[in-house]
């Protein structure tokens, strides 16, 4: 049954993501979304629409655009076509954090059979997104990550950049960091929530992400009191430029590569 891992490992009544089901969409434009999820850890959740869901990876350093960078990306649950453009905090239970949308655009496979190219381990494509451009691989590695059970993960795949025109060595995690919803970073989406939500139990306790939820939980905080204070008084003024917009990739001085 579609989706029956993504129901089964949360409660409804207690996150704002969504319950989703499979989505009909014929005829149209396949999705795909990084959504950066600040949760036990800090990762990218790495998207693809197909058959109604989007199939999913979690990208623990992200995206790169150098070939050269293979990015460890672990298959997980199917998730809702309506998850695509969720971003928000989860307040308890899986996935506690903030989920911002870091990037959305289309994508359109580079093999006639994607169910073919899944089961083989070797799904080439190619993404239109806001910060990811151009010619991918996602492929599936054997025996590296194994786990207990002695065998080959199959949920253990790479995520290398073709390249092309949209590669390059820019860090783009670190060149645009900010949501392409809100453009704001995990401060200001928890701002807008609640930034008390895990004054007793945080989803990150320890390292660097739980450090950095600390700083955001501050950061936050601060955030909404200045809002608060300023009442009325075009609350949105205030976040003008205390930092730059997200980046379309096409403007970030990636060089046309020849030979
Ligand atoms: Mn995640």
């Amino acid at each position: 049954m579609p989706l029956e891992e993504y129901k089964r490992k949360r409660n409804f009544s207690k996150t704002p993501e969504p319950e989703g089901s499979v989505a009909s969409r014929k005829g149209r434009e396949l999705f795909f979304c990084v959504q950066k999820h600040l949760a036990s850890h800090l990762h990218y959740d790495f998207r693809l629409e197909h058959n109604g869901v989007l199939l999913s990876w979690a990208v623990p350093k992200g995206p790169s655009l150098d070939p050269k960078t293979k990015r460890l990306a672990m298959q997980t649950e199917d998730h809702p076509f309506d998850y695509g453009e969720f971003e928000g905090v989860i307040p308890e239970g899986y996935g506690a954090g903030i989920v911002m949308l870091w990037d959305r655009g289309t994508w359109t496979p580079e093999v006639a059979d994607v169910d073919a190219a899944l089961k083989k381990g070797d799904l080439k494509f190619t993404l239109d997104g806001y910060k990811l451009k151009g010619s991918w691989v996602l492929v599936r590695t054997g025996g590296r990550y194994a786990g207990a059970r002695g065998g080959s993960d199959q949920r253990s795949w790479l995520l290398i950049k073709h390249k092309d025109d949209w590669s390059g060595d820019l860090d783009i995690t670190e060149f645009a960091p900010l949501s392409v919803k809100s453009e704001g970073d995990f401060e200001d989406i928890l701002a807008a929530d609640n930034p008390a939500i895990w004054q007793t139990n945080r989803p990150a306790k320890g390292g660097d992400a739980g450090t950095m939820l600390g700083t955001i939980i501050e950061r936050a905080a601060k955030l909404k009191a200045e809002r608060a204070s300023a009442g009325a008084a075009a609350p949105k003024a205030a976040r003008g430029s205390r930092k730059t917009k997200a980046t379309p990739a096409k403007k970030t001085g990636v060089k046309k590569k020849t030979g």
